[in-house]
């Protein structure tokens, strides 16, 4: 039987370090391609507050219950605004430390190719990713590491 879009997330959540909150050092310039289309979970145990955002929630296998971000009928965050994020200051942990290059990296080309399918990560994020990859630039350690 074919996954859900929410088992595969679970599952491939489980490839995101989400232990301890470490910003990411990825060069977004004005890049804004997470805020359109990604799922974005809010992770208490990393500090989020679920109460102080604009969610929903939705049932992943593995993990319960989670808090996501509501989405404007373009698909965009609630939270995007013309020029990037409007809630920079406490944006939910996982924007402050998602990397799409790490996750490239980490989930290879099967994993992308799995994510694209099931709608996990837009064909932006995983084009982004790639690119800075082949600019040299460098995720962080945790990214790298295969578990
Ligand atoms: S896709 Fe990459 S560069 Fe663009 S906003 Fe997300 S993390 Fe930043
Ligand atoms: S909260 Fe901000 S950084 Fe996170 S997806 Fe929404 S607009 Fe982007």
């Amino acid at each position: 039987m074919k996954e859900s879009t929410a088992q595969v997330l679970g599952r491939l959540n489980a490839t995101i370090p989400v232990k301890e909150l470490l910003p990411s050092s990825v060069p977004c310039n004005g890049c804004t391609a997470c805020c359109r289309g990604d799922i974005i979970t809010l992770h208490p145990e990393m500090g989020d507050d679920p109460s102080q955002y604009e969610t929903r929630e939705v049932e992943i296998p593995g993990r319960g219950t989670v808090h996501v971000i509501i989405k404007n009928d373009d698909g965009n965050c609630v939270y995007l605004g013309r020029n990037g994020c409007t809630i920079h200051d406490r944006a939910p942990a996982i924007c402050q430390e998602f990397d799409c290059a790490g996750l490239v990296l980490k989930a290879g080309n099967s994993g992308v190719r799995e994510m694209l399918q099931r709608g996990v990560m837009s064909k932006e994020v995983a084009k982004r990713g790639k690119e800075l990859l082949r600019r040299g630039y460098r995720p962080r350690k945790e990214w790298r590491r295969k578990q």
